[in-house]
């Protein structure tokens, strides 16, 4: 099957917690590997409209597939494997922000390009963001930086916010929370720091894990001395993802993890700000 026949006719707007498999898994992987390389095409899981979560103002979210980490507290599993997306032409995902552009910018919002990993889909971005920014369009980038290298200096002058999901900062415990390092997450968030380029930094409170004063000091105090980071969200852990893992068929450590206490999440909170962090 080609990737055209599978081209949805509107964009797939929904919700990062809709439940989206095997929409391109009948397609030859050497058909989504060209469409990949070439940027021609995005896999997306969804495009959310109306977010006021995912950066500043008023946010279109498209949420993309494919993810090289494998976080044991993932909230969308579903989204780790590039073929669950919905194949995207370039021109239809650039058409659609154009349709929101000017209440994007009436709402003072903009672009938000979210995963998964979008910097696994670095050509399809590469494309779109300056499009997008040419439209005048407020960009942001949501990654766990691992592939921030793929960002050339052009690439980041049409990205005007990035979103660092910093997992934890102790390398055995990123490695054990992710399955990856995180040294090139530090090399990216240090490039950043060097350009003066404005983040976000996220920071989810996972329980037995990152939920303790130990790892939020340090996260705190990296944070802190990255010097371009315009605040920190501090995301309690939540289970609104535990159906995914048990649809997946997968094994989910967090099965019944309960939410971290507000009194946990508020202490966090008040580390973030005393070490003169904007913190939500
Ligand atoms: S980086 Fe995000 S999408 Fe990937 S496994 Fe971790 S939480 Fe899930």
């Amino acid at each position: 099957m080609k990737l055209e026949a599978l081209a949805p006719a509107a964009p797939p707007i929904g919700s990062p917690f809709d439940f989206r498999v095997s929409n391109a898994d009948k397609v030859d992987e050497l058909d989504i590997n060209a469409a990949r390389e070439s940027g021609d095409w995005g896999f997306i899981h969804s495009f959310t409209t109306g977010s006021a979560l995912d950066g500043p103002g008023v946010r279109l979210v498209a949420w993309l597939t494919g993810c090289q980490f494998r976080c044991v507290f993932c909230h969308n599993p579903d989204t780790w494997k590039l073929a669950n997306g919905t194949p995207v032409p370039l021109e239809r995902a650039i058409e659609v922000v154009g349709q929101y552009r000017h209440s994007l910018r009436m709402m003072k919002g903009g672009l938000t390009i979210s995963g998964g990993e979008p910097l696994l889909q670095y050509p399809f971005l590469a494309r779109l963001f300056p499009a997008v920014h040419d439209m005048g369009v407020h960009t942001t980038l949501e990654t766990n930086g691992y592939f921030g290298d793929r960002l050339t200096d052009d690439d980041l002058a049409s990205i005007d916010l990035i979103m660092l999901g910093l997992k934890a900062i102790e390398p055995g415990l990123h490695k054990r929370l992710t399955g990856m390092d995180n040294k090139p997450v530090h090399e990216f968030a240090h490039r950043l720091a060097e350009r003066k380029h404005p983040i976000w930094i996220r920071f989810v409170v996972v329980p037995g894990w990152t939920d303790n004063m130990d790892e939020a000091g340090r996260m705190a105090e990296f944070a802190a001395s990255l010097g371009n980071v315009q605040r920190v969200d501090v995301l309690p852990f939540h289970q609104m993802g535990r159906f995914k893992w048990e649809k997946l068929g997968m094994e989910y450590q967090m099965r019944d993890s309960q939410p971290p206490s507000r009194e946990t999440v508020e202490q966090i909170i008040s580390r973030f700000r005393s070490a003169g962090l904007d913190t939500v």
